[in-house]
């Protein structure tokens, strides 16, 4: 079943997005050659705990950090180590919490210091393709349609969504129904309703979707590199509001 938020439950998700969003865009700084993930674990888990939250992904099924760093071919869930990052790696950071009893779920890929042209580019896509998604995420609108949109962008610049993973609802828990792929035919699915709250998260490839899983880490079986980006997105009777994206952020990161 797909959970719709009231307005008080929403306004709890705004402040926990406002949260997540601080968190996130602090550990830019600090992405750079020579830093090593753990030491961005470190900062994510002191802003979460200090603010009053708690990470969602520290002890999620075991998981032994509050950050996932996932770099180059590595889809998601990368656990931080002691590798410094490398001047050209691209760094994926997935972070979520769980404020006052409801939670929030973002991630970006950024590049450690001078990247690739190919490289910007697919980060570049794979934030179109979060933005073609978010595009059909009006009430009327069926499930399948945010996938649909997601896909067709990637492939038409020559990428593609990794299939094995998916976005999901979001609440009172990180994962909530509905999955939310980042495939398929348009048209299928439950129909979308204000107050509904979806982390709408592709991961795209420059080569094949397939994946392999090993302990946590889950890479591109040709390894090629991949990119991830990921809000909690609610769904109004208007434009949709990205709950980790405030609109002043919105505005400075479209002037970026
Ligand atoms: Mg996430
Ligand atoms: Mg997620």
């Amino acid at each position: 079943m797909i959970s719709i938020k009231n307005d008080a439950q929403i306004e709890k998700m705004r402040a926990a997005g406002r949260l997540l969003h601080s968190v996130l865009e602090e550990l830019r700084r600090y992405v750079k050659p020579g830093a090593t993930t753990s030491f961005l674990n470190g900062i994510a888990h002191r802003m979460i705990t200090d603010a009053g939250a708690k990470p969602s992904f520290l002890g999620y099924e075991g998981f032994p950090a509050s950050l996932c760093t996932s770099v180059n071919d590595v889809v998601v869930h990368g656990i931080p180590n002691d590798e410094p990052l490398v001047e050209g790696d691209i760094l994926g950071l997935d972070c979520g919490l769980v404020l006052d009893g409801w939670q929030a779920d973002s991630a970006y890929t950024m590049g450690v210091g001078v990247i690739s042209a190919e490289h910007k580019r697919l980060i570049d896509v794979t934030e179109e393709c979060f933005w073609k998604g978010v595009s059909q995420m009006k009430p009327g609108r069926r499930l399948s349609d945010i996938g649909a949109s997601v896909q067709a962008w990637a492939e038409s610049n020559g990428y593609q969504p990794i299939r094995a993973l998916c976005g999901h609802g979001i609440g009172r828990e990180m994962h909530e129904d509905p999955e939310v792929p980042n495939y398929g035919k348009p048209g299928r699915g439950p129909r979308l309703a204000a107050g509904m709250t979806l982390a709408i998260e592709p991961m795209i490839a420059m080569g094949g979707y397939e994946v392999d899983t090993e302990g946590w880490r889950v890479a591109t079986r040709d390894h090629s590199w991949v990119s991830h980006y990921e809000h909690t997105v609610l769904i109004t009777r208007g434009e949709p509001e990205i709950l980790t994206l405030p609109d002043a952020a919105r505005a400075a990161e479209a002037g970026r």
